[in-house]
């Protein structure tokens, strides 16, 4: 059964009750796996990707497959950096299985979305990252409101006092990233999460 308290204190707290939450399940959707958990909690960024893989659900990590491996490279950190860096979220949080179609990953609806919304803004209120990257354009939407990827890869917004500097996603499967110019607001992108780092001494 799903816990969810009024409030949460610490992210300890909150993890012991993301763990195990089943609000999809209990709301009739096929989740493939239990929710992606952080192993610690004292970083002072936010990663935030769409949904975890089937790699990922089975380890219950985040990043654990290829788009990780590219996202590190993308970042030039390598795993332990990279999670030393970043607390990692996702907009849901556990394996949504196959679409119909039986390609890719089944995008996870706007109910889906909107329950696991819950736990997002409990981490956002409590860690107050200093830098927040959305990872493709479901995340972008979900924290920036906005659309697509063009416009808003090789920018920095502003959203709470943190940093805002998207990034599309690097499994390559909307193919976004084959136009060269795209590729080069990729590494822009890039290059502003690394100046960022820096400038917090952690870069
Ligand atoms: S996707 Fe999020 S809200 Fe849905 S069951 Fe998993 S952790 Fe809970």
């Amino acid at each position: 059964m799903t816990r969810r308290k009024a409030s949460y204190r610490s992210l300890t707290s909150l993890q012991h009750d993301l763990r195990v939450c089943r609000a999809c399940v209990e709301a009739g959707y096929p989740l493939e796996s239990w929710p992606v958990r952080n192993e610690r909690f004292d970083q002072h960024a936010y990663m935030y990707g769409q949904a975890p893989g089937i790699v990922e659900g089975d380890e219950r990590r985040p990043w654990r497959g290829r788009a990780g491996k590219t996202l590190r490279r993308w970042l030039d950190l390598d795993e332990e950096e990279f999670y030393e860096t970043f607390y990692c979220a996702s907009v849901t949080r556990c394996y949504p299985g196959r679409p119909a179609s039986g390609r890719g990953d089944r995008t996870p609806t706007p109910r889906e979305q909107e329950l696991c919304s819950f736990w997002r803004d409990w981490e956002l209120r409590i860690l107050r990252p200093t830098l927040i990257v959305p990872v493709g354009g479901l995340a972008i939407k979900r924290l920036l409101g906005l659309s697509g990827l063009n416009g808003c890869v090789g920018r920095t917004y502003e959203l709470d006092g943190a940093s805002v500097i998207p990034l599309p996603h690097p499994s390559g499967a909307s193919g976004w990233l084959n136009a060269p110019a795209n590729r080069e607001l990729t590494a822009r992108a890039a290059a502003l999460i690394r100046e960022e780092l820096r400038a917090n001494g952690r870069g």
